[in-house]
């Protein structure tokens, strides 16, 4: 194979043979499965999305399901998925594609990216995949296999190399085959050129790879600049009544596990106490082992305290914002993923 092929034709060539054709989101393709897909992919790892995946289409199978769904049930499916502001613009954007456009998912990229959680990058991706447009895909894969072809230095995430980025990915993507070259790209990127170790004896780009002619493979992405990530320590109460229900309350929309349910929340134990002593309840609470959990921008540890009503004439007022719950019925809630870990660990 020489250069002169064009990158189109190379890829796909070794698509037919080696590409990805089994997961669940490429068979019945529709707008809005390849629309779900996309959205879990960010971030997570296809082995992890493949079970959320299913287990969304069967309960929300089309947009108009997941419009007409509650949002806590929407982020219950998503626990564990990580990053819950993608479940809540899907279902923001599935109530828009319901009222906008009768249900159906928009064809043109404009009216894509007009939807919360929708970019330019899943926009290309919805175009491509569903309706075999030549939608241009731009994703972390992507990004790192162009870089590593073009041995472009720099942080991608800066806005000048994002752009050259773009161009370049713009000018490579064929007017045929659109939904088989996407997913070649993505597919060379997750598999063959991946972050750590990638497998370029196995590569069909070799002979157009400048980082590899320039030994500059391993340093190519430029990792993003480093910062000290805060750290932010806070306690949580972990509240039983004598019919060992829990306490839970549910977080504010906006910021982190925003909509999700969680243990009552305070700066520190003299704040928890203070709660409690003002509430009439004991504050004799019993630590928990601490839970360590990084953020993108911030590392937090949980203290959990755990008290057991033991008094029948103890009550905790309830309010909107907070409920008791079985321990059955925790499956059925949107839950922070180190709240859901500890309570499994406490049942
Ligand atoms: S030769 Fe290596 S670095 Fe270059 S594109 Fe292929 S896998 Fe990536």
């Amino acid at each position: 194979m020489t250069t002169n092929t064009s990158f189109a034709e190379q890829l796909l060539i070794w698509f037919d043979q080696h590409g990805r054709n089994h997961l669940p989101w490429q068979k019945n393709r529709t707008g809005y499965r390849v629309w779900v897909s996309e959205i879990m992919l960010q971030q997570t790892q296809v082995v992890t999305v493949i079970p959320y995946f299913e287990r969304f289409m069967e309960r929300f199978p089309a947009a108009k399901d997941l419009a007409e769904a509650d949002v806590d049930e929407v982020l219950s499916l998503w626990t564990g998925l990580g990053y819950y502001r993608r479940a809540r613009n899907l279902h923001d954007s599935a109530i828009a594609i319901a009222e906008q456009h009768q249900g159906n998912m928009p064809k043109n990229i404009d009216a894509l990216i007009a939807l919360k959680g929708i970019g330019r990058s899943t926009a290309g991706a919805i175009l491509s995949q569903a309706y075999n447009e030549p939608g241009i895909i731009l994703d972390g894969n992507v990004k790192r296999l162009l870089t590593r072809l073009h041995a472009i230095e720099g942080w991608p995430g800066q806005s000048k190399i994002d752009k050259q980025l773009w161009q370049i990915a713009t000018e490579l993507t064929p007017n045929q085959r659109n939904a088989d070259y996407t997913q070649a790209i993505m597919d060379i990127g997750a598999t063959i050129c991946k972050p750590k170790q990638p497998l370029c004896v196995a590569c069909p780009m070799q002979a157009r790879c400048q980082a590899l002619a320039l030994d500059r493979v391993a340093s190519i992405p430029t990792p993003k600049p480093k910062k000290v990530l805060p750290h932010k320590t806070i306690s949580v109460l972990l509240l039983k009544n004598q019919q060992g229900q829990i306490l839970l309350e549910q977080r504010p929309s906006k910021g982190i596990w925003g909509g999700l349910w969680s243990l009552p929340e305070f700066v520190n134990l003299k704040a928890l106490q203070t709660q409690l002593a003002l509430d009439g309840l004991p504050t004799n609470t019993r630590p928990i082992t601490p839970i360590k959990h990084v953020f993108s921008h911030y590392k937090l540890t949980i203290e959990p305290h755990l008290l057991v009503l033991s008094n029948m004439l103890q009550k905790v007022s309830e309010n909107n914002r907070s409920q008791w719950y079985d321990s059955q019925q925790l499956h059925t809630i949107g839950l922070a993923t180190p709240i859901k870990k500890l309570l499994e660990k406490t049942q």
